[in-house]
């Protein structure tokens, strides 16, 4: 069997859902986190470490009857720049995209400095994309500081639940 058909295969074997392939290698799991944490009914099937042509290798995620949208795909773009969404129906990928990085992040994470007023309020959180030669910084509409990237993609709880722990 060769490379290509391999991976035809490990994309096609659900019949419908998506496919969240060519994750970077690692961050798999993070993706998984967030997306056990937004819908805990969802049937996921993870696969770690896989050969790839175009990554040394890669991580995919499976997900049985949850179609992604382009909105659900680009809350993920921080974890998986470049990774492919294939859209599954009998079997068959209908639509096939790319997590493009969008120029804002809203309502998606929650903001790591503690005296945000969004930390407080449940106004929503909402940060501009910068892309700078170190790589992707973020900067919050409210309290207008920048962060880094890996402040957001070690964020292991949702948006929502960071509300309810400040009420609490
Ligand atoms: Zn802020």
């Amino acid at each position: 069997m060769s490379d290509l058909s391999g991976e035809k295969l490990s994309v096609e074997a659900i019949r419908s859902g998506t496919v969240i392939d060519h994750i970077p290698r690692g961050r798999g799991l993070r993706i998984l986190g967030r997306l056990q944490l937004k819908n805990s009914e969802a049937r996921i099937t993870v696969g770690l470490n896989l050969p790839s042509r175009n990554l040394s290798a890669k991580d995919l995620i499976k997900i049985d009857e949850w179609q992604f949208t382009e909105t659900d795909a680009a809350e993920l773009a921080l974890f998986a720049p470049n990774a492919t969404v294939n859209i599954v129906e009998n079997y068959k990928v209908k639509r096939k995209f790319t997590i493009g990085m969008p120029s804002e992040f809203v309502n998606v994470f929650w903001c790591p400095n503690a005296n945000c007023v969004t930390r407080h309020d449940s106004v929503g959180t909402r940060f501009k994309v910068n892309r700078t030669v170190d790589g992707v910084h973020l900067q919050c509409h409210f309290c207008e500081r920048g962060f880094s990237e890996e402040l957001f993609t070690e964020q292991d709880r949702l948006l929502g639940l960071a509300y309810m722990e400040t009420v609490v």
